[in-house]
């Protein structure tokens, strides 16, 4: 059985919303490292906490990307894989919530912040699964210019093996998975995994809570793709489900009631939130859009 312990304390994870901001707006910070680098930098030193979602899954915060955790008797898996740099603290973590090996780590999609722990966490026998296009951006050399940043291939062992065009299911410990995609939106290879039992749906970083998302246009991600994610993933949803985007801690209010401020008809100008300003005045299809 797993071993659920105290969770970890939060005290100096680097915030949500800076990974963000860095993400989005490159340029707003300093102009000679990229922002890769800084949120590196910041997820070296970062402390991992861990929130609790339903039943036996959880939430790492602090190696980039939230990373998703499903418990089960013998073994875990992992949605997403944070930042390599993490590693001692995020087994630190797990090893808080589950005395299991990791034996599935699934990501949403290719970004580094989500994948460049892959590797580590196949080393200890986890079999990786992802959206076919995942497999093709880790296989090769990518650059993303709103990062000025020049991904390498990912090592052998950090790849995917088990990939999939549309859909997927699995099965772990008694909890039914499904993997979808809608197509690109924030990249060409997202996907989300809905936990059907225990009712949560992690969206990676399609749906980003408060301000405009940074869209991977140079991989095929486009505005277009973005709204019909999250106005198909979202309205799949109850009052009960626990939607996972990236940034948006369960103790926040529901994101249902909030989705109409972000989409509708007009969506190119509600895509961008009311709370902050960033209203999006000139983005098209495909453009990465920065208002601060
Ligand atoms: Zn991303």
């Amino acid at each position: 059985m797993s071993n659920h312990k105290p969770p970890l304390v939060n005290s100096s994870r680097l915030p949500a919303l800076a990974i963000s901001l860095l993400l989005i707006c490159p340029t707003v910070f300093a102009q000679a490292t990229s922002p890769v680098d800084k949120i590196n930098e910041a997820a070296a030193k970062a402390d991992i906490t861990v929130e609790k979602l339903r039943g036996n899954i959880s939430v790492l915060f602090g190696s980039g990307g939230n990373i998703v955790v499903l418990t089960g008797p013998d073994g875990t898996l992992l949605v997403d894989a944070g930042i390599a740099v993490s590693r001692a603290r995020v087994q630190a973590a797990l090893d808080q919530i589950s005395e299991g090996p990791i034996k599935f780590l699934i990501n949403t999609h290719w970004h580094w912040d989500h994948t460049d722990g892959n590797e580590w966490v196949h080393s200890l026998g986890a079999t990786i699964i992802a959206h076919e296009n995942v497999l093709k951006r880790l296989s090769g050399t990518t650059r993303v210019e709103d990062w000025n940043y020049t991904f390498q291939p990912w090592p052998t062992g950090g790849r995917p093996t088990v990939v999939f065009k549309t859909e997927k299911t699995l099965n772990f410990y008694g909890e039914a998975l499904v993997l979808k995609t809608y197509g690109p939106g924030h990249t060409d290879g997202d996907i989300s995994v809905y936990f059907s039992n225990a009712d949560v749906l992690a969206l990676g970083d399609i749906f980003w809570n408060g301000y405009y998302p940074f869209i991977d246009n140079g991989v095929g991600g486009g505005i277009d793709g973005m709204i019909r994610w999250v106005n198909t993933s979202l309205a799949s949803v109850t009052d009960k489900t626990i939607p996972y985007p990236r940034p948006w801690p369960s103790r926040q209010p529901h994101p249902t009631r909030r989705v109409p401020r972000y989409v509708g008809s007009d969506p190119r100008e509600r895509f961008a939130t009311e709370e902050t300003g960033q209203i999006n005045q000139g983005s098209s299809r495909g453009q990465t859009h920065c208002r601060l």
